[in-house]
């Protein structure tokens, strides 16, 4: 694919910066393996963008995946430019031909999502036709199945578009899933798959992946397989919740996990009590970023926390850094029940 081999030096190369993630030598050219971090939370808001597009800019050379799809945020503080843009076909919807439709009424019965009606439009033999509402079907495919016209086929829908971007971080995969659009999971996985190919022909030794929050089919897909997750919350009793709900879907999938709470001076007791939790749970502690204006701030200019200056809360995300850096590198070159066995 061509897109994959535009532009091989990164934004920050080009500026003279010298890439400083040893997990890639680029003076030799060899990349012992690319590997996948991944941020997620519980639920949506707990800073997980933010600290992403900040552990871009201490990586300075990685592949940035916006794999949360459904409110997709992290170009706000990347400032991408597009390279590559395609449409995302990840559904099917049925769509009757009026002129074969003998009107029996089969299919209204048959759909469960009440996705088929009749109307007075008719054709050349009955005075009423079936219609597909596009909005209500499922693309299950029963009425197709079962229509003894064979008047009904189920059609590729657009759900959204993709893009491959530059940023001053490096490239960046993201998406826009079109409104009330399902098939995020299609989407992440897609999303994630073309970051891991750009990172392997760029030689670029580690994806950075904004995940979906939550526990459902878009989070899975977003931490199947990935080296290493970094649970993002806050230091409160839902905060604590979603810390267990998440730690169980990762061990579930045998994904090593590291937690960092986020705002964690709110309530400094919670936060203790978390930590002790998550080494119960057998996660990785990452660290604790404060609580601090400068964090919206740099939001508001759209950039990174740590591109904003020595903020407090700029160094302990590289304290975090440092650490989640240790954990890649320390499983580097090691197998994932090895990997498993220093995270716990
Ligand atoms: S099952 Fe087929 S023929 Fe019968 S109403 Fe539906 S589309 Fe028309
Ligand atoms: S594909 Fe399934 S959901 Fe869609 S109209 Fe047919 S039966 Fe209903």
């Amino acid at each position: 694919m061509s897109w994959l081999n535009t532009n091989r030096r990164t934004d920050c190369e080009r500026q003279g910066n010298e890439p400083v993630n040893s997990l890639v030598n680029l003076r030799s050219g060899a990349v012992r393996t690319v590997k996948e971090l991944v941020v997620i939370s519980g639920k949506g808001g707990t800073g997980k963008t933010s600290l992403v597009a900040s552990f871009a800019a201490l990586a300075k050379d990685s592949v940035l995946a916006d794999c949360d799809v459904d409110a997709a945020n992290l170009h706000l503080l990347t400032a991408p430019r597009v390279v590559h843009r395609e449409p995302f076909t990840g559904g099917k919807r049925a769509v009757i031909d009026a002129h074969l439709c003998a009107a029996c009424g089969q299919c209204e019965e048959l759909c469960r999502f009440d996705a088929i009606q009749s109307d007075d439009s008719g054709n050349m033999v009955y005075t009423a036709t079936y219609r597909v509402d596009p909005m209500a079907c499922e693309g299950c495919g029963v009425c197709a199945w079962f229509c003894p016209e064979h008047a009904i086929a189920l059609e590729p829908t657009v759900n959204g578009e993709w893009f491959i971007s530059e940023t001053r971080f490096g490239p960046l995969v993201h998406a826009r899933l079109g409104a009330a659009e399902e098939n995020s999971g299609k989407l992440v996985s897609l999303v994630r798959t073309t970051a891991k190919k750009i990172a392997e022909e760029r030689q670029i030794g580690l994806v950075l992946i904004d995940g979906s929050p939550g526990i459902g089919c878009p989070v899975i897909a977003s931490i199947t397989g990935a080296d290493l997750a970094v649970v993002v919350t806050e230091p409160t009793p839902s905060g604590l919740h979603d810390m267990e709900r998440v730690a169980e879907l990762t061990r579930h999938f045998g994904i090593p996990a590291a937690v960092c709470i986020n705002k964690w001076d709110l309530n400094a007791e919670m936060c203790g009590r978390m930590e002790a939790k998550a080494r119960d749970l057998g996660m990785r502690w990452a660290g604790k970023v404060r609580y601090e204006k400068a964090v919206t701030e740099a939001q508001v200019e759209g950039k990174a926390i740590v591109e904003q200056g020595r903020s407090g809360s700029a160094k302990d995300i590289e304290q975090v850094w440092k650490g989640l850096r240790e954990l890649l590198e320390g499983a580097g070159g090691q197998d994932r029940a090895s990997a498993m066995r220093i995270i716990a």
